[in-house]
């Protein structure tokens, strides 16, 4: 488990920072997970496949989106085990749940029904020691 700095922020609101607690993935973790999606969606793909008509639509589409989703999971580096983040908007707190940190993350505020947008703070990662932006294990 670590401690990671990320940013939440929405179009129009200042951006907060918050250390979160948060796992990092590993390259057989990240395997899996990516094995998993395409199962998932490639599955649907070929079920999709036995409807007749539709499936000129669906198993593309349900194809596409699955390499669209392994692509996004390969890049992402943290799962969030759990946390608690500022809403930019209303200041009020919002509960993580265990995911997936992929790029375009998000969560609904359920205070203010506020879509923000969270990522990992790499770009600053050069200025914080290792101490500082992970914690002491
Ligand atoms: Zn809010």
């Amino acid at each position: 488990m670590e401690q990671i700095l990320v940013r939440a922020y929405t179009p129009s609101d200042p951006t907060k920072s918050t250390a979160i607690r948060a796992h990092r993935i590993s390259k057989a973790e990240l395997v899996t997970n990516v094995l998993k999606k395409l199962g998932i969606y490639w599955g649907l793909a070929f079920l999709t496949f036995f409807i007749p008509v539709y499936n000129v639509f669906f198993v593309p589409f349900f194809f596409l989106i699955g390499v669209y989703v392994a692509i996004k999971v390969e890049r992402a580096k943290f799962e969030i085990m759990h946390g608690k983040i500022e809403c930019p908007h209303c200041n009020e707190q919002i509960k993580l749940r265990k995911a997936v940190l992929t790029e375009d993350f998000q969560v609904t505020c359920p205070h203010c029904v506020t879509v923000v947008k969270l990522s990992v703070k790499a770009s600053r990662t050069s200025n914080l020691s290792h101490t500082e932006l992970y914690g002491s294990e």
